[in-house]
């Protein structure tokens, strides 16, 4: 399909040898925490093709959204910079931030920060980011918009690829999994896996862990996400007409797991357990998982894994490592040593 090609992949799968042992069930990790460096993580795969169609369209300004600890916007300004683009990143903040984790490398980056509170953020970011498009339209830039963690309709084809990369992995090891088990955040990653998953058939229970919202509102992201990405898989040959307006009518809210019993105190708020559950992981396996993401799915998965769990019945999982280690930093002083 036609995209930037920015990241490392395919991204390496490991067995968390010990963490399989302790549950009794194989689980693997996919290694999307290391697509880089600068823009490490789930992201770089989604913005492989919303740049190119940014770059497609003679822009030369990428605008974006997230939290103030956002991967998303430290991996779009660092692919903005790359590439000789501007960038404007609108940040949702309570109090002043400090500079660290990922704020710290959007300034470093370059990038033009703008903020906004909760409220506005959640109510009015697109018309803010819109706002912000047309004055430095009237400077003379090209803006192109990018939404909150490039879930939409082009970004989501980064999971779309994903998901055949790793069927194509599956044949090499000699290995099935079963079981698909991700965080979720703003529906794009999960939403890439699924229509893949639906469209080659692959049969596969994908879990999508929330770490903020809940249940109906991932799968109607999601059921959004994937009707837009439809029209790009007809335009990247990857399906007929025909058959993206069967699946329009036939995707389903309920195509793919969503498991909001883990979001805990909030989102990027994390609990004494969900730190601790970090802490033990790192040292049993060598893998540092972060606190927004990537802990809390991994702490779901645990307490799925237990008698009663909905994961007791899966063979071989596959967890994906999003990323989001510079997150970790700015709670550093929450964990106890
Ligand atoms: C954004 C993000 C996710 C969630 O991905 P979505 O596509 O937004 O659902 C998971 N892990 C990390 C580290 C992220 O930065």
């Amino acid at each position: 399909m036609r995209k930037l090609s920015l990241a490392n992949l395919p991204t390496k799968i490991q067995k968390m040898e010990r963490f399989s042992e302790e549950n009794g069930v194989n689980v693997y990790i996919k290694r999307d925490d290391q697509t880089g460096s600068e823009w490490s993580g789930n992201k770089i795969r989604k913005l492989e093709f919303s740049v190119q169609e940014a770059i497609d369209k003679g822009c030369n300004l990428l605008i974006t959204c997230g939290g103030i600890q956002s991967n998303h916007c430290r991996a779009t300004v660092s692919v903005a910079t790359y590439f000789g683009m501007k960038s404007a990143v609108l940040l949702r903040i309570s109090d002043t931030p400090p500079v660290e984790g990922n704020y710290f490398l959007d300034l470093l980056l370059g990038a033009d920060v703008k903020f906004c509170n909760a409220d506005e953020y959640r109510t009015s970011r697109m018309e803010i980011m819109q706002k912000m498009a047309d004055e430095y339209a009237a400077q003379g830039y090209k803006p192109y918009i990018i939404p909150e963690g490039a879930s939409n309709g082009v970004g989501t084809l980064g999971y779309y690829n994903a998901m055949n990369e790793i069927v194509q992995q599956e044949k090499e090891m000699g290995t099935v999994f079963d079981t698909i088990v991700i965080a979720t955040g703003s529906g794009g990653t999960c939403a890439g896996l699924n229509i893949a998953n639906i469209i080659k058939g692959y049969g596969k229970r994908i879990i999508a862990m929330a770490v903020c919202d809940d249940v109906d509102y991932f799968q109607k992201v999601a059921l959004k996400i994937s009707r837009e990405a439809l029209s790009y898989l007809v335009e990247q040959k990857e399906i007929s007409l025909d058959k993206a307006e069967k699946l329009a009518d036939s995707l389903q809210q309920t195509d793919f797991e969503v498991n909001d019993k883990y979001v805990g105190i909030g989102y990027a708020l994390s609990r004494p357990e969900e730190l601790e559950h970090i802490k033990r992981l790192a040292r049993l396996e060598g893998i540092v998982f972060d606190p927004v993401y990537t802990g809390k799915a991994t702490y779901g998965m645990v307490n799925e894994l237990k008698p009663g769990g909905n994961l007791r019945t899966a063979k071989n999982i596959l967890f994906i490592h999003t990323g989001g280690l510079y997150g970790l930093f700015p709670v550093s002083k929450q964990f106890k040593f």
